[in-house]
Parts: structure tokens; sequence; C-alpha cells
């Protein structure tokens, strides 16, 4: 097959292309670059089948050729960085996706968006099934994220009833693991760096929030089998453990060996505001359908990706 991954040179874009690649599958990565790095595809250059297009998928997308698949990963999910660039994110999702969207039908080509637990907002439904509708507060700081994956999907849909074109949801919750941005803000990079670096974990709040963490192999064994399958309508994706960020601290340091303290911390601005109180996948669908589910033990993952951020930023 030939298939575009846009976001390509992203965390998860990223290790997708390396599965397709291993798989002897051509893949295009495309990726401006702004959140994702070449370093993270550095070691693709040259290989057969693989090739990169800087590309901004917010402008018009020109690929020369037939395409089978057209994987739409492009986007801002770390909080950090919609909450900087609100207007890049809403455009990313809307306008990136509509172009997607368009190449997808131009080119005959199945489409995947990858959609977000984003979508369910700070959940009256716990945990969540892909039949709730969410509770999202448009005007929030996360509104910007939120409903530009709650259009995206609406468009997608449009586009598979209207326009026929052979569509896939996946709904990804936090998942975590090498490639990551040490900076992105979010908390798996920041618990570990700190705890590589001595420094004292950031817990917001009293750390009672809920997550639950899904390493990226077995979301990207996920996408795989999604795309192999009919499955049209929205299908979650994480791993069902779910931590308060207090005991996901302790497990850190648990598992790095740092003698790092837990700080409790209040940010002022507004990373934290309409920040879910709950958030746990129901995985029932993917189960029944894929026959998926995650294998990768947190304790697993969390060691691959401490050694990753030890490795690549000389944290001893
Ligand atoms: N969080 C935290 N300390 C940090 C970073 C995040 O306590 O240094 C919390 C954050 O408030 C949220 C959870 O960890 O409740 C997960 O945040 P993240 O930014 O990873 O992504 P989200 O799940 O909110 O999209």
């Amino acid at each position: 097959m030939r298939i575009l991954i846009t976001g390509g040179a992203g965390f998860i874009g990223s290790h997708l292309c390396d599965r397709y690649l291993s798989e002897g599958h051509e893949v295009i990565a495309m990726d401006n670059l702004s959140t994702g790095s070449e370093e993270n595809i550095a070691h693709l250059f040259g290989k057969p089948g693989f090739s990169f297009i800087k590309h901004n998928v917010t402008h018009y997308i020109y690929v020369a050729g037939p395409l089978d698949y057209v994987i739409h990963l492009a986007s801002l999910p770390s909080p950090v960085d919609y909450l900087n660039q609100p207007i890049q994110t809403l455009k990313v999702g809307a306008l990136g996706t509509h172009n997607a969207l368009g190449l997808a039908m131009a080119k005959k080509a199945r489409f995947l968006l990858a959609s977000t637990s984003e979508v369910y907002g700070d959940p009256m439904v716990h945990p969540q099934r892909e039949d709730y509708w969410g509770n999202v507060n448009p005007i929030g700081p996360r509104g910007v994220y939120d409903e530009s994956k709650r259009f995206a999907e609406a468009l997608v849909m449009a586009y598979h009833r209207y326009h026929n074109v052979d569509t896939r949801i996946v709904r990804i919750f936090n998942t975590y693991g090498p490639r990551m941005r040490s900076d992105d803000g979010r908390v798996v990079p920041n618990f570990i760096c700190q705890a590589l670096r001595g420094e004292p974990l950031t817990v917001y709040g009293d750390g009672s929030r809920t997550r639950s963490f899904c390493f990226v192999s077995d979301l990207v064994e996920g996408f795989v089998r999604l795309m192999a399958s009919d499955v049209t309508g929205p299908v979650n994706m994480g791993n069902p453990l779910e931590l308060s960020i207090l005991g996901f601290a302790e497990k850190v340091l648990d598992v790095t060996g740092s003698d790092s303290q837990i700080t409790f911390v209040h940010p002022t601005d507004e990373r934290t505001k309409d920040d879910p109180k709950v958030r746990c996948p129901d995985i029932t669908r993917a189960q029944t359908l894929l026959g998926w589910e995650p294998c990768v033990a947190l304790e697993d993952g969390l060691r691959q990706t401490a050694d990753y951020f030890r490795n690549t930023l000389g944290l001893a």
C-alpha cells in the first residue's frame, strides 16, 4: 500500500511510519515540524519506501500518485501547545481535516481521523463509552482543541455519508512512550524528566484527578487493526487502568528509582481550567470489533520511556 501520514514526524505518527514501513508499505510522512521533529524520523530517511513532505495541512495538500490510506494525525494535542496556539489548533482541526478528507476523496483512499478523549470534555459518564456525547465548554481554554476535534469528527461523518468516503475515527486517550517531547508540558514527560533530574514532581491541584495511560506500541497496533477493519463509527483506544495523578507520580518515582519529592502546585494560568476530573476509556468496542486491548504493563512502558529521556537528554 501507499500511505500518507499527516503529523508523521510527531510522537505517534513516527511510530506509525515505522510500523507500516516494517510491513513493506510505502509511507509518506507529512509534517510542518511545528510540534513534530525531524529527529523522530531521522532513522527513516534513505529507507526504501519512505519519503517526507514538509507541509502545513491547513493549506491545500498536494500528493502525486495514488494513495490507499490517508491517516490524519496532524494536530497540537498537548494542552500547553493548544493554549499557546489556539487559532492554529482550530485551523488544523477544521481546515487541516477538510484538506486531508478532500485528498482522501480524490485518491479514493481510506481515511482515518485521530480524534481524542477530549471530545468527552469533563465527563459526566465514567468510564467513557463511544455513545456518550460529552461535556465540553466551547468557550473555555480547552474548547479550541475539543471543538476542533468534534468538528473534525462531524466533517468525517459528513464526507462518509455525503461523499461515501471510507472513513475511520479513533478517539485516543492519554498515550505515552519514546519520542514524546520532553517540554510538551504533559504529565508523562513532565514527571519522568523531573524524576530523572531529581526535581520535585509538580502535581497540579490535590492529585485526585484521574487518567489512564496507554503505551504507544499498543495504540499503533490498534490503529493497524482499525484500518484493516470495516468499522466506521468512532472507537476508543486507551488503557483502561485508571490512576490518580498522585498515584501516577508515585509510580514514576518507583520505576525511575528517583528520590524526588512530590509538590502540589496550583497553576495560575489557564492550564488547569476545565481540566477533566476523571478520564478512563471503555474499550468494549475495540475489544469486540477489533480483538484489541493494550498489553504493555505501565511499569514496562514507563521504563522504556524513562530510558528514552535518559538517552536523548543525557539525564542520568
Ligand atoms: N498534570 C500535573 N502535573 C503536570 C502536568 C499535568 O498534575 O506537571 C495533570 C493535569 O492537570 C491533568 C493530568 O495531569 O489533570 C494530565 O495532564 P496532561 O497535560 O498530560 O494531559 P490531559 O490528559 O489533561 O490532556
